[in-house]
């Protein structure tokens, strides 16, 4: 069964550039004469690329990432990249710099590991083990033909050398190029993120993998109500596979993490918080500290928006604060707790949802973070009925390993779900809390390293959960 999600009408000059490695890559030249990959300006040449013409810089840069992907997969069958510079969505200060995906999927064909489920063509022909369908291109590539240009993020146009030393205010194209393949290789679901309806009926192998953490349940098992919702979860839409998640503290950072120790009961580890511009930036050692509410009485002393009172300064002096948000600036509210004796600082959310605390102010020292509305009222219920100079609730504010930056509780790596449904963002790429930054973040940041599997990134690891 297969199914066209694009229909390629264009005439077309093939140009086979087979690269050598695991899987034979060939790109096939869309683009008309003299324009795109055939435009006959004369460049400079750059960084490693021999080329002096645009057009033969750009396809010896898309080559170059070609050849990296077909060093890493694995396939009998010659996967086929149909590509062209086109003019994209942009404006003076945004830009689509590409856009890429499957032509057409496949299901229920004899080596899928899901039945009823669509996969795309370049995956289904390494499963079939042979082109299921012979004559058809696997993967639509497009890059922006202006980017740089007036209008266009002017000033920022690609780096086409292969280098990976990109000037300021470029960008690599190679790793445009590297993000965009995967997508078409599989990193993408077929499924309608806004509406959750699934493609013609049947989920993608992406949709086994995708996982609501509120729900309990993966994309492939949820309705389209819940689909629809998840997909907007911002940190509960999570990766569960094990090829990524096994390997995601060899890539990321160690994150911020609000580790609840004792009572052994709570203990528990929070890593959905929001983090402040301001004080002492969390480390590894971090913050130990017993938990102590700020008292709400009057209501402007609860919040923490006037110098504390003489109950509050015993309670908390020496402890972690914990403060309500509202009533003033997060700002005020810490360097109250601090003047009390506080030694940390944890904020609980007034609202659904969690953000980055910001302000600047020198004399605040002691660390802080924001804690979610259900993670703060879970913590008050701990703490109701104890000592208001003892709770015995410990906990330590901190950047753990056992929680890289980007993962859930579970140390599931988060997909990214903004709030606001992002066509072509949302759901089909890795949150941007990941740090170092992944390749396939929603954009394209500085930093990235032309590797798509470990140390560096997890792009191919992700790639191995659906079948690769
Ligand atoms: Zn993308």
């Amino acid at each position: 069964m297969r199914k066209t999600l694009l229909t390629v009408l264009m005439a077309a000059v093939l140009l086979a550039l087979p690269a050598m490695g695991a899987a034979t890559i060939s790109i096939i030249n869309n683009d008309g004469a003299g324009v795109g990959l055939n435009d006959p300006t004369v460049v400079p040449q750059v960084g490693t690329n021999p080329h002096t013409t645009l057009g033969a810089q750009r396809l010896y840069a898309l080559q170059h990432a070609v050849g990296v992907w077909a060093a890493k997969l694995d396939s009998s069958v010659t996967i086929v990249v149909r590509a062209s510079f086109e003019p994209l969505t942009c404006t003076a200060t945004a830009a689509v710099l590409g856009s890429a995906g499957a032509i057409e999927v496949f299901r229920d064909f004899s080596g899928a590991s899901f039945a009823g489920t669509w996969y795309p063509g370049a995956l289904a022909d390494k499963l079939f083990g042979s082109s299921i369908s012979p004559g058809s291109d696997d993967i639509r590539a497009r890059f922006n033909r202006d980017l740089g240009g007036a209008n266009c993020l002017p000033g920022s146009p690609f780096y086409l050398g292969t280098d990976n030393s990109i000037p300021s205010g470029q960008v690599d194209f190679v790793a445009v190029a590297l993000h965009e393949l995967a997508h078409g290789l599989g990193f993408q679901t077929f499924t309608n993120g806004s509406t959750g309806a699934l493609f013609a009926g049947f989920p993608a192998v992406w949709d086994h993998f995708l996982f609501g953490t509120s729900t309990g349940l993966t994309w492939s098992n949820m309705t389209d109500t819940q689909r629809a919702a998840s997909a907007i979860s911002l940190s509960q839409l999570v990766w569960n596979g094990t090829s990524v998640n096994s390997v995601a503290g060899q890539v990321l950072n160690a994150g911020p993490n609000f580790k609840l120790t004792l009572p052994a009961s709570i203990a528990s580890n929070n890593v959905d918080l929001g983090i402040a511009q301001f004080g002492a930036p969390l480390n590894t050692t971090g913050v130990l500290g017993e938990i102590m509410p700020v008292a709400a009485q009057p209501a402007s002393i609860g919040n923490a928006c006037e110098p504390l009172n003489a109950t509050n300064v015993l309670a908390v002096n020496g402890k972690i604060a914990l403060i309500d948000r509202g009533g003033c600036t997060f700002l005020i509210k810490v360097k109250n707790a601090q003047n009390a004796g506080a030694i940390g600082v944890v904020i609980a959310n007034n609202a659904a949802g969690l953000l980055n605390m910001t302000g600047v102010d020198a004399t605040v020292t002691i660390p802080s973070v924001m804690i979610s509305q259900a993670a703060g009222n879970a913590l008050k219920t701990a703490l109701l009925g104890r000592s208001r100079t003892r709770s015995g609730v410990f906990a330590r504010l901190l950047l753990d390993s056992t929680t890289p930056a980007g993962t859930d509780n579970f140390g599931r790596v988060k997909m990214y779900a903004p709030t606001t449904f992002a066509s072509g963002s949302s759901v089909s790429h890795f949150d941007t809390t990941a740090f170092p930054n992944l390749l396939m973040e929603p954009a394209i940041n500085v930093g990235l390293t032309q590797v798509v599997d470990l140390p560096n990134d997890l792009t191919f690891r992700l790639l191995k959960d659906i079948g690769w």
